[in-house]
């Protein structure tokens, strides 16, 4: 049993480790969907927000924020899901859309609201930097990504869609 230290500054940076169920290289910190944490005693409350609605990670990223903070003596842990918050890929922090780019996947454009607009803004490959990128249409679009294809490089890559 570890005992807690640190106030909550700490829960953020045990939180920075937890990583997106669908991004893995970026964590539910950097990318906006941990609302707030407050610590109760020896027990800790975190509210988090949902990303894509209806997406299936959001249990998932429940139980690895509870797993995060109990292996580090934090009981209970209470984990709040905000549905009226809603986010969108506008939240995600710097250091998110440089880990994305750094992992070849390119962050998405800050998003109006107007999603077809958004989708037909140009597309940065991240490996050359070039913007002649096409959707590979071979490759289905998920919820959260698409894949693009540089006509530069010819390398294929993740694109993030934005959402408003
Ligand atoms: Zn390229």
């Amino acid at each position: 049993m570890v005992t807690p230290t640190g106030g909550e500054e700490r829960i953020w940076e045990i939180l920075r480790t937890v990583p997106d169920p669908e991004i893995p290289v970026i964590s539910l910190v950097d990318l906006g969907v941990v609302r707030s944490v407050r610590l109760d005693g020896p027990g800790v409350e975190v509210v988090i927000r949902p990303t894509f609605s209806g997406c299936p990670a959001l249990q998932h990223m429940r139980d690895e924020v509870e797993r995060a903070l109990r292996e580090q003596g934090y009981e209970p842990v209470t984990v709040t899901i905000d549905r009226l918050s809603s986010w969108s890929t506008n939240a995600l922090h710097e250091a998110a859309r440089q880990r994305l780019l750094a992992f070849g996947i390119a962050p998405p454009p800050v998003a109006t609201g107007d999603l077809s607009a958004d989708l037909a803004k140009p597309v940065a490959c991240p490996q050359c930097g070039s913007s002649d990128t096409v959707v590979d249409s071979a490759f289905g679009p998920t919820l959260c990504k698409q894949i693009f294809r540089c006509k530069a490089c010819r390398q294929s890559f993740e694109r993030f869609k934005p959402l408003g």
